[in-house]
């Protein structure tokens, strides 16, 4: 076994691409979300702002939008897209705009989800790209979809809908050799996703991985779905694309299955998500032929386990079945020392109009007061980067 030398506190690479003017304004920031107070008071009162029509999207573009977002548009974000590629990043376009409810807005939706991936086509700097459905599709017929419930006339035209945008959207990305995430939801409305994913890497992804379907392994039933896809996939053969990430709506999942009184989907306790993202990790590394997999994670020792499983494998850092991800302003340390030492490696980047990008901003906002620690170590670490450029 050969030692990993990959060193996640070497904040001199995390920043050798901030100013250091940029470096404060982080920290400015980042001191701001860190704060429970500041950040629970800085999101709600951002919200009501915006409702009732105050000019605050100035203020949130030079803000946190800055921080977590690369812009209100494609073009907008080719200064991020350049930065993140002269280190060795790639950059995954995600349009952010959440909440949009009418057909003609799906539509749309749709339309700029097509122009990210023919952005990303032919180019190295952009390895992938990514969809949520619940952009392209109303809430309630997922849900209905989900619990198998027969459908009328009008649910049923809605489901042709979806189904047939995310065929284009999938089809074109198999077009064009663009691998696309179709990202993970809340539970009531994922079985409605999964099978849409399952139906979409039955098509596309039999010589190579196009389509990618997420599991959450916060979800107690994930790591056996990861099994029972794999299984499928063999059977059926294609290769099976996993993004492998904890999951985002731990609160939320909890507080709907308290209310409505189901048992909770989600695992009691951080220690058995752990085991649960470090053993899909673990399952994928062993069937590396049938599976191509992106860990999409902050987490250092998961993170870690993996850079050296590799190692311990024998396999190339840069194998092409195994890529690292994590999101636009989080764990610059991770992204950049795994890309210095040539992992596959890339970071979501998401833009579109502020307005609509709030639910997004919230999101990595309450995440990071709720998941413990995070907004303290990314500040930790940009005081010591701080400090070490003072004293050189
Ligand atoms: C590239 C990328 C893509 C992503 N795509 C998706 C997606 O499609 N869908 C989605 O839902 N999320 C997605 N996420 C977010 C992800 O699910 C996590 O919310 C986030 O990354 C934090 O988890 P972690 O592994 O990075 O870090 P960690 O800090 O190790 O883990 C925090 C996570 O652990 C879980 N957790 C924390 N405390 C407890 C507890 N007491 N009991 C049980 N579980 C607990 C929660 O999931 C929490 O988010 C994505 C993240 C990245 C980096």
């Amino acid at each position: 076994m050969t030692d990993l030398e990959l060193d996640f506190q070497d904040t001199a690479t995390a920043f050798a691409d901030k100013s250091d003017q940029e470096l404060r304004e982080k920290h400015r920031i980042f001191r701001l979300l860190n704060s429970p107070i500041l950040n629970s008071l800085g999101t709600r009162s951002a919200k009501f702002a915006l409702s009732i029509g105050l000019p605050v999207e100035g203020l949130i573009k030079s803000t946190v939008f800055e921080q977590f977002c690369g812009g209100e548009t494609i073009e907008e974000c080719e200064p991020t897209i350049k930065r993140l590629g002269a280190s060795g990043i790639g950059t995954i376009l995600d349009y952010a705009v959440e909440g949009r409810h009418t057909e003609d807005d799906f539509d749309k939706t749709k339309d700029e989800i097509m122009r990210t991936i023919d952005r990303a086509k032919d180019d190295p700097d952009l390895p992938f790209s990514v969809f949520k459905v619940t952009g392209i599709a109303p809430l309630g017929t997922l849900e209905r979809l989900s619990k198998k419930k027969k459908l009328d006339a009008k649910s049923q035209t809605k489901c042709e809908h979806i189904y047939s945008r995310v065929k284009e959207i999938c089809s074109h990305a198999y077009a064009v050799g663009q691998p696309v995430f179709i990202d993970a939801e809340e539970s009531w409305i994922q079985d409605a996703i999964d099978r849409l994913a399952t139906e979409m890497m039955e098509k596309f992804n039999l010589e190579r991985p196009i389509v990618y379907n997420t599991f959450q392994l916060y979800r107690t039933d994930r790591l056996q779905f990861l099994k029972d896809s794999r299984r499928q996939a063999k059977n059926d053969g294609y290769i099976l694309g996993a993004k492998l990430v904890r999951g985002a709506y731990m609160e939320k999942e909890r507080e709907r299955a308290a209310q409505i009184g189901y048992p909770s989907p989600i695992h009691a306790d951080k220690a058995a998500v752990d085991r649960d993202y470090d053993a899909a990790v673990d399952y994928c590394l062993n069937h590396l032929d049938d599976i191509s997999f992106v860990a999409g994670t902050h987490n250092e020792t998961s993170t870690e386990l993996l850079a050296q499983k590799l190692i311990d494998r024998g396999l190339p850092h840069d194998h092409p079945h195994v890529n690292f991800s994590q999101l636009m302003g989080m764990s610059d340390n991770l992204s950049y020392v795994l890309a210095k030492n040539g992992y596959n490696v890339s970071k979501y980047v998401p833009y579109g109009p502020i307005r609509e990008s709030i639910p997004y901003l919230t999101r990595r906002a309450e995440e990071n007061s709720a998941v413990t620690g995070q907004m303290s170590r990314e500040l930790e670490m940009i005081e010591r980067e701080l400090k070490r450029r003072k004293q050189a």
